[in-house]
C-alpha cells in the first residue's frame, strides 16, 4: 500500500497556512460547488462516501448530519471537536498549523449542508499557536467574504468562533465540550439524547472532529467514489495516522484505512535501531496495546476491533523492548486519574485506586493478590462508568495483563523494577 497525501500534500509548502497557498492548490473551489448544490445532495455525497468520524468513535459522518432535522426552523449548530488530548495524538494540531482552511472550507461546507448559520471550532486551550493560526484563517475567510452575511451571494450566511478551551481532557467528549462552550463546568451529559437532537443550547448539533471536517472539501470536490477508491469496504478513504515512541521518523502519515503498522514502520523508517517492537496502542492510550505479533492488522475499524483492540484516533504509539509495559501503564492510569472529572464515583475513585496499586507494583512493592486487586477494581470501572474514559482508563491494563502478565510477576518476584536503569539490569 502506498502513501495517500491529500489533507498533507503540501504541508510543506512555504506558508502552507495561508489563503493564498490554500487557493493555489485548489481551495474553497469544492465550496463554489458546494454552494450552488441543495444541502440534501452534500448530505448524500458524505453518506454515500462512507467517511467515518475521525475523533476515534468511527461514527458515519453523513449519517450523523441527516439526523439534523430538515427546515423545522430552529437553529442548528455546528462544532468542530478540536479539544485533541487522546495520550499520543497528534493529528488535528498539525493539520490545523499546516492547513487551517481546509477545516474553514469544511465547516462552512457542512454548516450549510445541516443548515446551520453558527459553527464553533472547540480548540484545546494549551496549544495557543494553534488557536492564532486558526483564528488568522478565519480572519482572511471573512475578508474574503467566504464567512459572515450572504456568502459569495448565495445568501447563505455564517459565522464561526474559534473558542479556546482550558486544557481539561474530558471537554474532548463530546457533550462535555458543549457544557463548557456554554460556559459551565465540562462534564459528561447523559446520552441520549444525543446531541443530533439536544446539543449546543438543547439545539439540534452536529460535532466532528476536526480530521473529518477537513476531509469534506475533497469529498465533495472529487466525488464520493474516489474516496471510496481508497481503503476498505467498510472503512473507505484515507486517514492520518500519527506515529510516534520508538520510532526512527515519527510523524504523521497519511495513508489508506487498512494499511497495517509493517507498512507504516517501513515508511517511518522502523523502530529504533538495535531494537525490537515490543507494544503498541492503534488508537493512543484508551485502546487495548497490541503487540509484535498483530504488526499484520488492517489498521481499519474491523481490521483492529478482530484483533481484540479499536482504532481509536490512529495514534500508534510504538514501544521497543526496553520499555516497561507496567511502568507505562501506570503513566496512562496516572493521567486518567487526574483527568477524570469526578462526576461519577467508578471512575473517580477506580482511577484513583488503580493508579496506586500500579505504583505499587511497578516498584516491586506488592503482592501476586493485587493483581487480583487491580482486575477486581478495574471490572469495577469498565462498562460501569458513566462515559468513554472509564472504559478508556481500564483498556492499556486489561490488555498488558493479558499480554504481559510475566512482567508485573517479575516485578513483585525481584521486588522491584526490573528495567530500572540504574541497576542496568533490563528483565528477560
Ligand atoms: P460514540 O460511539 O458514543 O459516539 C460517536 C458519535 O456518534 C458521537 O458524535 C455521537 O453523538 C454519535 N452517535 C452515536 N450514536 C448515535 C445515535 N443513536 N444518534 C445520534 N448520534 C449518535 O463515541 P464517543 O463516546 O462520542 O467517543 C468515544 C471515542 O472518542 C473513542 O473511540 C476514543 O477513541 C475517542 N477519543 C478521542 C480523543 C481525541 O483526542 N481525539 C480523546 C479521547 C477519546
Ligand atoms: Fe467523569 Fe470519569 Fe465518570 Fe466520565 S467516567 S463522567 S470522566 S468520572
Amino acid at each position: 500500500m502506498t502513501l495517500t497525501p491529500v489533507l498533507s500534500r503540501y504541508w510543506d509548502e512555504a506558508e502552507s497556512w495561508s489563503i493564498e497557498t490554500y487557493r493555489r492548490h485548489g481551495g474553497y473551489e469544492a465550496l463554489h460547488k458546494a454552494l450552488y448544490r441543495d444541502p440534501d445532495e452534500i448530505i448524500e455525497t458524505v453518506k454515500e462516501s462512507g467517511l467515518r468520524g475521525r475523533g476515534g468513535a468511527g461514527f458515519s459522518v453523513g449519517t450523523k448530519w441527516s439526523f439534523i432535522p430538515q427546515n423545522d426552523g430552529a437553529p442548528h449548530y455546528l462544532v468542530v471537536n478540536a479539544d485533541e488530548s487522546e495520550p499520543g495524538t497528534c493529528k488535528d494540531m498539525p493539520l490545523l498549523l499546516a492547513t487551517p482552511h481546509a477545516l474553514v472550507e469544511g465547516a462552512i461546507i457542512a454548516a450549510y449542508a445541516i443548515r446551520a448559520n453558527h459553527a464553533f471550532v472547540y480548540v484545546r486551550g494549551e496549544v495557543a499557536s494553534v488557536i492564532r493560526r486558526l483564528r488568522t484563517a478565519v480572519q482572511e475567510a471573512y475578508d474574503a467574504g467566504l464567512l459572515g452575511r450572504d456568502i459569495q451571494g448565495t445568501g447563505f450566511d455564517l459565522e464561526l468562533v474559534v473558542h479556546a478551551g482550558a486544557g481539561a481532557y474530558i471537554c474532548g467528549e463530546e457533550t462535555a465540550l458543549l457544557d463548557s462552550l456554554e460556559g459551565r463546568r465540562g462534564q459528561p451529559r447523559l446520552r441520549p439524547p444525543f446531541p443530533a437532537v439536544a446539543g449546543l443550547y438543547a439545539r439540534p448539533t452536529v460535532v466532528n472532529n476536526v480530521e473529518s471536517i477537513a476531509s469534506v472539501p475533497s469529498i465533495v470536490q472529487r466525488g464520493a467514489q474516489w474516496f471510496r477508491s481508497m481503503g476498505t469496504e467498510k472503512s473507505p478513504g484515507f486517514t492520518l495516522y500519527s506515529l510516534s515512541g520508538h520510532v526512527q521518523r515519527p510523524g504523521q502519515y497519511e495513508a489508506p484505512l487498512g494499511v497495517t503498522l509493517r507498512e507504516l514502520l517501513d515508511y517511518a523508517g522502523g523502530v529504533r535501531a538495535g531494537h525490537t517492537l515490543k507494544f503498541w496502542t492503534p488508537g493512543g492510550s484508551s485502546t487495548p496495546i497490541l503487540t509484535a505479533e498483530h504488526l499484520d492488522v488492517p489498521l481499519d475499524y474491523e481490521g483492529v476491533g478482530a484483533a481484540g483492540s479499536m482504532l481509536g484516533t490512529k495514534a500508534l504509539q510504538i514501544f521497543d523492548d526496553t520499555t516497561c509495559v507496567v511502568r507505562s501503564v501506570l503513566r496512562w492510569t496516572e493521567f486518567y486519574a487526574h483527568e477524570s472529572c469526578g462526576k461519577c464515583t467508578p471512575c473517580r475513585e477506580g482511577t484513583y485506586w488503580l493508579a496506586g496499586l500500579l505504583r505499587r507494583l511497578e516498584a516491586g512493592d506488592a503482592d501476586e493478590r493485587d493483581i487480583d486487586t487491580v482486575l477486581d477494581v478495574t471490572d469495577s470501572v469498565v462498562g460501569k462508568s458513566f462515559c468513554a474514559l472509564g472504559d478508556g482508563a481500564g483498556s492499556p491494563i486489561l490488555s498488558s495483563l493479558q499480554y504481559f502478565r510475566d512482567e508485573y510477576l517479575a516485578h513483585i518476584e525481584l521486588g522491584r523494577c526490573p528495567f530500572d536503569p540504574a541497576l542496568a539490569t533490563v528483565w528477560g
